[in-house]
């Protein structure tokens, strides 16, 4: 079996994927999704350009990297000339040489090398590159430290866990531990990584995944939005969890609360719905309690209920006015841009919606559509401005710094913006699997045109439309965008008239 450091990147992240990666052969995986394609490239294009501005000159392994054996004798080979640099090279180790350069590491808990036995195994690590130093190892005056090339802005833990398992490996391989490993970031940063601090984590990650498949024991789905979304393995664990109308479905259940929950006998919908919370709120806390409790009557009653303590403390002031902006940005992140900035004016006098989208058809355009966008909101001074999630307000004020936008004008157009995500968090319980735009409006009978265009997608229609200039990109986004802003106009109208009721209700 072959245990690469993507596959321990994965465990780390979930251990169910590495398994299913591993042992899911009978399985179908969805198929890889365009839009980590597109990171994929980006990240080549990023090692690319980072080795061209360091005028790095390296030597690299004749052999492919999915000739992994043929490779790994080439890098050897390459370390043991003492070339300076080696780019694409791969490090293989045995589980015997992995444990025997544990034991000489005081770092290590010896009962986890002892739980780590497993035949056949072999590590495979990839380093960006292998660069030489002075110092000793078994090859003479020289050894190598791992340093990798990553597209994140910041040294997230998965880096620095990679870094460290490289670091382990190569100790093995040369006979030393690299005195670091290093991280070069998007913007072309140096990061080093503290071994001292991520060995022992990453040696306890490592026997944890060993200890998985020796026991082949399929580890429990739990589906989580932010870990699930991109994985090829989504489709086969959100059929799983339906049918066993997994807890994790539930909005509010982390892993955290999903595994004292499971302590206490709640393993349904059913029986969380009739735990007393009081029980639930030693353990979880008051609030989290109810709102749980809740959730799970609203999902078994597929209705709407009004938090708990929405007319005790938590009113949302929601505004209803003549003319009304519904507001929705599309992003590129890979090149820190907003490019659409889509309004619907929706003119309760006239009974008219008017979509505007305000796009940028090239990156250099922006600044262009952000005045473009002051001038359409100024137009309507009194006109609240609704949006979905913090990230349009975040993105007003970046816009407005780079662009030198007066600050007692965005101040006044920040003062009338309407957050209608925390809105509905602050007020609703819905029986959603989540609190996304998509998912809630979906619930109250809205669709959107094109079933499979998402944030993600978009990212990659403006990609294709800036290399190939096909305008059908285009139409797909704004169709996209003009859906979230209607979207948010629906469900706005929907929360205004569920609370109307409930305050009738109340006085009744
Ligand atoms: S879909 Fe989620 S639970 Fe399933 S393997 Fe992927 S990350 Fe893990």
């Amino acid at each position: 079996m072959l245990l690469t450091d993507e596959l321990l990147l994965n465990y780390k992240r979930c251990r169910r994927r590495t398994y299913l990666d591993l042992y899911g052969n009978d399985r179908e995986p969805d198929a890889a999704k365009e839009f980590l394609l597109k990171l994929k490239r980006e990240s080549q294009a990023h090692v690319a350009a980072v080795l061209t501005a360091r005028s790095l000159s390296y030597h690299q392994p004749q052999a492919a990297a999915n000739d992994w054996l043929l490779n790994a004798k080439e890098t050897q080979a390459l370390m043991q000339q003492g070339v300076d640099c080696i780019y694409g090279g791969i490090l293989t180790l045995s589980l015997a040489d992995w444990r025997s350069s544990l034991i000489k590491d005081p770092r290590q808990d010896k009962t986890e090398i002892e739980a780590t036995q497993s035949d056949n195994l072999l590590f495979l690590a990839s380093p960006t590159l292998l660069i030489k130093q002075a110092g000793k190892s078994k090859w003479g005056d020289w050894l190598y430290v791992p340093v990798n090339i990553k597209l994140g802005r910041r040294p997230k833990q998965e880096y620095k866990f990679i870094s460290a398992f490289h670091a382990q490996v190569l100790a093995a391989i040369q006979g030393v531990l690299p005195s670091k490993s290093q991280l070069i970031l998007r913007q072309h940063d140096d990061y080093f990584v503290n071994l001292d601090h991520w060995l022992p984590k990453m040696q306890a990650i490592v026997a944890n995944c060993l200890q998985m498949l020796a026991t082949d024991t399929e580890p429990e789905v739990f589906i989580s939005r932010q870990k699930c979304s991109l994985c090829h393995w989504y489709s086969h664990c959100y059929t799983k969890a339906k049918s066993e109308q997994h807890l994790s479905l539930i909005p509010g259940v982390t892993p955290k609360r999903y595994e004292y929950l499971t302590t206490i006998g709640i393993e349904t919908v059913e029986s969380l719905a009739a735990t007393c919370p009081i029980n639930l709120g030693e353990a979880l806390g008051t609030q989290a309690a109810m709102e749980l409790k809740q959730q799970a009557l609203s999902l078994l009653d597929d209705r709407a209920l009004l938090k708990y303590d929405y007319l005790g403390t938590a009113k949302t002031s929601i505004p209803i006015a003549a003319i009304e902006l519904y507001f929705d940005i599309e992003a590129e992140p890979e090149r820190n841009l907003d490019y659409l900035l889509g309004v619907l004016l929706v003119d309760r006098r006239e009974r008219t919606e008017r979509f505007y989208p305000l796009l940028a058809e090239n990156p250099e355009d922006e600044g262009q559509i952000w005045q473009q966008f002051l001038t359409l909101v100024n137009s309507y001074p009194n006109a609240p401005i609704f949006h979905f999630s913090e990230y349009e307000i975040d993105t007003m004020k970046r816009l407005a710094q780079l662009y030198r936008t007066p600050k007692p004008q965005i101040k006044s157009l920040l003062s009338r913006c309407v957050d209608l995500h925390y809105s509905i968090t602050r007020s609703v319980i819905l029986p959603v699997e989540s609190y996304s735009l998509k998912s809630l409006a979906n619930w109250i009978g809205f669709q959107w045109r094109d079933r499979g265009a998402s944030g993600d997608q978009c990212v990659c229609w403006y990609d294709r439309w800036i290399n190939t200039k096909d305008r059908s990109f285009i139409e797909a986004i704004l169709r996209y965008n003009e859906d979230d802003c209607r979207a948010t106009f629906y469900l706005k109208e929907w929360l205004v008239q569920f609370l109307l009721e409930a305050r009738m209700n109340e006085i009744v």
